[in-house]
């Protein structure tokens, strides 16, 4: 019984992560922040390098299979397969290297305000008018060192750009609480700071 576990078990991982590596991201893929793309099944995000080396993985398989004895009926199917989909990655990348991408906003204001009771800073990022569409405009994070440098990976340059200045922030609270001096609850940031 516990030999059976552990099989099913192992199996169901080895399974998972072929589904995670040998994702086709069939679906296409996503303009995500920054300038990402990013593949809606699988999660897995690239630049635009990494979308024409995705392209090139599939050329590379058809050349393989081309290169390969001559087949039978089958490995007809198989190149006939691998062609039609180097020709759908390319699509995939063309469309996206043809949407005009959203000039990242720059802030021009950043305010940081702690949150005593919440132990957390909130944040709300100020940009000039017009402001753009679908920019970050609000976040809040714990004020622990850790959860702020989190905030370094995300994929919004705008949110790198807050979790530097809320560690700034942080940091310099916490040399004044360590000298036993009161820390300012608020900081405004301007764009000549970031
Ligand atoms: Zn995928």
């Amino acid at each position: 019984m516990r030999v059976a576990q552990g099989w099913e078990r192992s199996t169901i991982l080895v399974h998972m992560a072929d589904l995670i590596e040998n994702c086709l991201h069939s679906e296409g893929l996503m303009i995500s922040a920054g300038s990402e793309y990013r593949c809606p099944v699988c999660e897995e995000s690239m630049d635009l390098d990494g979308v024409g080396r995705w392209v090139q993985d599939a050329e590379r398989s058809r050349d393989e299979a081309y290169s390969m004895v001559e087949g039978d009926g089958f490995g007809e199917i198989v190149r006939e397969e691998l062609q039609r989909e180097v020709y759908r990655r390319r699509r995939v990348m063309y469309e996206l290297e043809n949407v005009p991408r959203v000039v990242t906003a720059r802030p021009e204001m950043i305010l940081v305000i702690h949150d005593a009771v919440e132990a957390s800073y909130g944040c709300r990022i100020f940009y000039k008018e017009p402001r753009p569409a679908g920019v970050v405009e609000q976040v809040s994070v714990g004020a622990v060192l850790d959860r702020i440098l989190e905030l370094r990976s995300d994929p919004d340059p705008v949110v790198r750009l807050i979790s530097e200045k809320i560690e700034e922030f942080h940091v310099f609270r916490s040399k004044l609480s360590e000298d036993g001096e009161p820390a300012p609850e608020r900081r405004v940031f301007y764009a000549n700071e970031f």
